[in-house]
């Protein structure tokens, strides 16, 4: 690019690709930078190497934020299926692994090439291995000051994520700018991460790894009815992906290991009509049989379920219905997905995601204190606040 660019994009992620490509076909001159080798290392390894890239059901109502609101305006403008028509466009076949969920059929990289190929086909630069040592406001513009040198530029957008998986390059980059500019950012914590257990429960977590099962998850105002996993440090699968967000240190997870099912009429119902039944063959009809047995030995009182007083099945509703678990924390920014919280959306358009007082300067996607549940929200938010803001430059 020999002239100044028009916008200068910070982080070749999907937020950051989705904003370029906008831009770029509208006419602007856009350059993007990333301190990464390779573009959108985390689309590459999302969605279990399938990219869950949209969920059709996609509302504000998914979004935490503290500024609900924010999200309401990008989201509405561009929709799940305007993605889905230019993934359709590129010949990318989705797979609904479950409802409103799209993933790719195979591996995630068919929607990086095609953010690539809208980006080359749009005239967008892209630079890697850069990185920025400083940004200043310049005028009506600004300038960055990076490892190949000084660039002046009439905005920079700030598209650099949120801080899980730092092997893959997330650094807390845009929260310092925010901070540089006299802008907010709101508490960050690891979130859609697994937990870990204390000693007795990871032992017994251990001992199941592996195993999955349909439960109903609830902490503070979270409910989720999802599978969980037994892990070798602790819980998994979507459900405690879910409740990892609105989870706090101390906090008890209550977990309906059946859900739906009223345990106590169920196991009333079973002792009159088939009381020879023993209680553990009872338990695994209805759970994967290794922890229906995990269950009998961690509680005791087996035997047929004739035996069972009110007492003993009101205590097995108990275990089974409201099973009561403390964390002992999280896996953190290691395995987390996302950042919950980011920089305060207080001072930001919803329309142009510019800065109030310094439209020059933009901020989008996960860095923003807007966080997605599990099940392909964040990239829908990546790319409505991607081509909300590529609009508007
Ligand atoms: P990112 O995609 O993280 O891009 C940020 C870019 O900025 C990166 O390229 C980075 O190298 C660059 N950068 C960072 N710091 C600097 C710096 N200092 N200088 C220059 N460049 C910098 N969401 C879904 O909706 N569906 C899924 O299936 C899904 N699966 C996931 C699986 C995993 C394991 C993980 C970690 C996340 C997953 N997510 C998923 C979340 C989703 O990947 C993110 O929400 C989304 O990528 C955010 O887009 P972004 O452009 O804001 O940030």
């Amino acid at each position: 690019m020999t002239r100044n660019p028009d916008v200068v994009i910070i982080g070749a992620g999907a937020a950051g690709l989705m904003c370029a490509l906008t831009a770029g076909y509208a006419g602007r001159r856009v350059l993007v930078l990333d301190h990464a080798n390779k573009p959108g290392k985390k689309i590459l390894m999302s969605g279990g190497g399938r990219c869950n890239f949209t969920n059709m059901n996609t509302g504000p109502g998914n979004f935490f934020s503290s500024n609900p609101h924010f999200c309401i305006s990008a989201l509405k403008r561009y929709r799940p299926e305007h993605f889905l028509e230019l993934v359709e466009r590129h010949g990318i076949e989705p797979v609904e692994k479950a409802p409103g969920q799209l993933f790719c059929a195979d591996s995630s990289r068919p929607i990086l090439d095609m953010l690539l190929t809208e980006c080359d086909w749009a005239g967008v630069e892209i630079r890697l291995a850069t990185r920025i040592e400083r940004i200043e406001r310049q005028g009506e513009g600004m300038q960055l000051v990076t490892s190949a040198g000084r660039i002046d530029t009439g905005a920079v957008v700030v598209a650099t994520g949120g801080l899980s998986i730092p092997t893959m390059g997330a650094t807390g980059f845009g929260y310092d700018i925010a901070r540089q500019f006299g802008l907010g950012v709101t508490e960050t914590r690891a979130a859609l991460v697994p937990f870990t257990l204390t000693s007795q429960w990871k032992a017994r977590a251990a001992a199941l790894s592996g195993v999955a099962c349909q439960v109903e998850v609830t902490c503070n105002a979270g409910r989720y009815r999802e599978p969980m996993l037994f892990t070798h440090r602790g819980l998994s699968g979507p459900a405690m992906l879910q409740i990892s967000s609105h989870w706090l240190p101390g906090d008890e997870l209550v977990i309906d290991l059946l859900p739906g099912v009223d345990a106590m009429a169920a196991l009333t119902q079973a002792r009159h009509a088939t009381p020879k039944r023993q209680l553990s063959t009872w338990l695994t009809e209805r759970l994967p049989k290794r922890l229906a047995q995990a269950l009998v030995e961690w509680y005791g009182n087996d035997g047929v379920l004739a035996d069972q007083s009110n007492q003993q099945l009101d205590d097995w509703r108990g275990r089974l219905g409201q099973w009561r678990i403390k964390p002992a924390g999280t896996e953190g920014w290691r395995t987390a997905e996302v950042t919950l919280g980011g920089v305060d959306t207080s001072t930001i358009s919803s329309k142009t995601f510019e800065v109030k007082e310094l439209p020059q300067l933009r901020f989008i996607g996960e860095v923003l204190d807007v966080t997605g549940e599990l099940g392909g929200h964040n990239f829908q938010w990546a790319w409505s606040s991607g081509v909300a803001c590529g609009q508007s430059l």
